[in-house]
């Protein structure tokens, strides 16, 4: 397949533009190539519990229909490993597991999946005394055992604790955390890796990646929005960033996440289709940067780690109740588990992370106190009125 993949006309103009993918290698997952010899694939995880297999095969074959090219299962212990064997027999979907801090879960899960993701950031917090690179050398052992694809996937939510107190910009600290980890997979010889650069903010997702795309030159690029949300506003946010980076040509794989109920995950397909083909044929939807203009809620697409099953209707409640506030200059951040809520609730004006039986509020990224799922959208909305009439206030656009 040849570098350039369409002609295209920006907003009605008569100017044609060349899209011309940036050259980067072909990585195998399985039977899929990603990189620029290939088309750009689409990515989307299970929300299901990994335990629950029913559930889950249910989950990977609705995402399957909808064309998603690669489906990524939560494993966080032995149980789950086993379920994992199990699913493995039910479906021929290509599978990807992400390791949080049990690193050497994935000679587990190895014989069950075609890649697997690692947080450089997780890497830091069991075995203290064993070194990062070590790690990363056990995973690239397995990776080549089991001829599996790697995804180098640093988040902003998540970075390398020392690297986010040496560097102010969490941009900077993010591409020195990837630079790294690239590093140590190149020095071992492995090259079938892709890296992911990911934020909230889609701004920062595609500063990120045009640099990303110099720095790293031949390494194939995963486009995220974390925590995007819910629809339409988390579909606005991938857009931005989407748009404005496939069009440079940057891109070789995506997942938009967004915030779902399990049986209308097939949307993050569909939405991330949708994308790739608008900006191929000429029609782009977005603006070329998120400007915050009122009430931004950033909220996790969940995944098998949720604590509670309440979660997805927990953020439609707070959608629903902050509705009336939708003209304050707020970032409200709902998540659904402690992997990643107490990290991703710090830069929050208001912030909610979710336990199995309550809900961890934080202002501005200190603790308020936890509260049952019945007491927390009240007490979230006693919160704005006080940041409302605080100093600080809340400026209106
Ligand atoms: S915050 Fe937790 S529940 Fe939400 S997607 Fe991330 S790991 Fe899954």
């Amino acid at each position: 397949m040849a570098e350039t993949e369409g002609l295209t006309r920006i907003g009605g103009s008569s100017q044609t533009l060349k899209i011309v993918r940036r050259k980067t290698r072909s990585v195998r997952v399985g039977d899929l190539i990603i990189g620029s010899e290939s088309h750009i694939s689409t990515q989307s995880m299970c929300a299901t519990k990994t335990q629950d297999i029913e559930a889950t095969v249910r989950q990977i074959k609705l995402l399957q229909d909808h064309g998603a090219d690669i489906i990524r299962v939560a494993i966080d212990s032995k149980r789950d490993v086993e379920a994992l064997a199990e699913i493995r027999k039910q479906t021929s979907a290509r599978l990807v597991v992400d390791l949080q801090e049990s690193y050497k879960l994935a000679k587990s899960v190895a014989p069950y999946v075609q890649k697997i993701r690692y947080n450089p950031g997780h890497l830091y917090h069991h075995e203290k005394t064993v070194p990062v690179q070590e790690k990363v050398k056990y995973i690239v052992d397995v990776a080549r055992e089991h001829d599996l694809a790697l995804r180098i996937g640093v988040n902003f939510g998540s970075l390398d604790p020392a690297l986010a107190e040496r560097e102010e910009d969490p941009v900077d600290a993010a591409l020195q955390s990837a630079r790294e980890h690239i590093g140590y997979l190149e020095d071992l010889g492995f090259t079938n890796y892709v890296l992911s650069l990911k934020s909230s903010d889609p701004n920062d997702v595609m500063d990120i990646n045009v640099r990303a795309a110099e720095l790293f030159p031949l390494v194939p690029l995963h486009l995220g929005v974390t925590e995007a949300g819910m629809l339409p506003m988390g579909e606005i946010k991938s857009r931005i960033a989407f748009e404005n980076l496939l069009v440079k040509g940057i891109g070789d794989t995506m997942r938009v996440s967004l915030t779902l109920p399990h049986a209308e995950k097939y949307k993050e397909i569909e939405v991330g289709k949708a994308i790739i083909a608008d900006v191929y044929a000429g029609r782009f939807r977005s603006v070329p940067r998120f400007e915050q203009q009122g009430l931004n809620i950033i909220s996790c697409p969940s995944c098998s780690r949720v604590e509670n099953e309440a979660f997805v209707e927990l953020a439609q409640k707070v959608r629903e109740m902050t509705s009336e506030f939708s003209d304050r200059k707020l970032t409200i951040a709902v998540m659904g588990c402690r992997v990643n809520g107490p990290g991703e609730t710090d830069d929050a004006d208001l912030g909610l992370w979710c336990a199995p039986s309550h809900v961890n509020l934080k202002r501005k990224g200190e603790l308020v106190g936890q509260f049952s799922y019945e007491e927390i959208v009240a007490r979230l909305k006693h919160e704005i009125d006080l940041l409302s009439s605080s100093k600080e206030g809340i400026r209106a656009p």
